[in-house]
């Protein structure tokens, strides 16, 4: 498989991470993870540009324009062949002699690669089961950095629970998902928490958020607490590779009638419809 490494094209094999690389020591970069539909790098602008942001956010220069970052990935997806799935893109400090401040004399590492992957059709078709857990990250959730530790914790227990995501809360206040950003339906309305620094600023919550004004439905960029979730109508979760995910169990309770609501079927139509694909969820 061939792998963007700074900004040359190298096969999987010739490439060595250094054991001093800051991304792999401190978690020390940022990532994204850009989504592929039939050959076509879905939403690259707003992605390069959250990239961009994340960067800036913990000071590192990036060496390549957005722009060349464009380039070389449409680049990479063409090489590999890459129909559907995803690529991954991160930039790391650098190396450095192991110390916590910047070091005066890193480059940035910058490394892209592909993945094939399929929708999740069954996530979207049937709903996912999830279950609450504390928020435990730190509070720049804005910044995609490489620090996965809470996310990660989060997730396998949602795994070990039986079910497929988590949704964070910080004392009460819904944050989001592990990897997902989380809606409610209440009475009509779609509630989800404000881009701040608590979440990220999800590129398929703006496009749903996005879609929904265009389809007359009314939204509140407000936090709800746990207990509007077990009295929510509907409850969904947004990702790059989640989509338009139906929640349809809390801890083991039922979202309302336990199956996907109307209304996420709306957005979930709307949403393939937006990525140009025949409606199959
Ligand atoms: N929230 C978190 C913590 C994430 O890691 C992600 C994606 O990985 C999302 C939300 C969804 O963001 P996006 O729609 O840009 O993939």
């Amino acid at each position: 498989m061939t792998i963007l490494y700074n900004d040359r094209f190298v096969d999987r094999e010739n490439i060595q991470v250094d054991i001093e690389d800051r991304g792999y020591q401190f978690g020390d970069g940022i990532y994204e993870v850009i989504r592929v539909y039939g050959g076509n790098l879905f939403c690259l602008e707003p992605h390069l540009k959250r990239f961009a942001r994340s960067a800036k956010e913990i000071g590192i220069d990036l060496p390549y324009t957005p722009e060349r970052l464009g380039e070389r990935i449409l680049e990479l997806v063409k090489k590999n062949n890459l129909t559907d799935g995803t690529v991954y893109l991160q930039v790391s400090r650098g190396s450095a002699p192991r110390s916590h401040p910047f070091p005066a004399n890193s480059h940035p590492v910058t490394i892209g690669y592909t993945v094939s992957a399929p929708r999740p059709l069954e996530a979207l078709q049937k709903g996912i089961k999830t279950i609450l857990t504390e928020d435990i990250r730190w509070l720049r959730c804005d910044i995609k950095s490489l620090n996965l530790l809470g996310a990660v914790l989060a997730k396998q227990k949602a795994v070990e629970a039986g079910c497929q995501e988590v949704i964070q809360h910080r004392d009460g206040m819904v944050t989001e998902g592990s990897a997902t950003n989380v809606f409610l339906v209440k009475d009509g309305t779609l509630f989800t928490h404000p881009a701040d620094n608590l979440i990220l600023h999800g590129i398929t919550r703006q496009v749903v958020l996005e879609l929904a004004n265009e389809l007359g439905i009314p939204v509140r960029e407000e936090a709800a607490d746990v207990d509007d979730l077990f009295h929510a109508d509907e409850v969904f979760v947004t990702g790059t590779t989640t989509e338009v995910s139906p929640v349809v169990a809390i801890d083991g309770k039922p979202v309302a009638k336990g199956v996907p609501g109307t209304i996420t079927r709306k957005l979930q139509q709307a949403f393939e419809a937006y990525i140009g694909l025949p409606h199959q969820s």
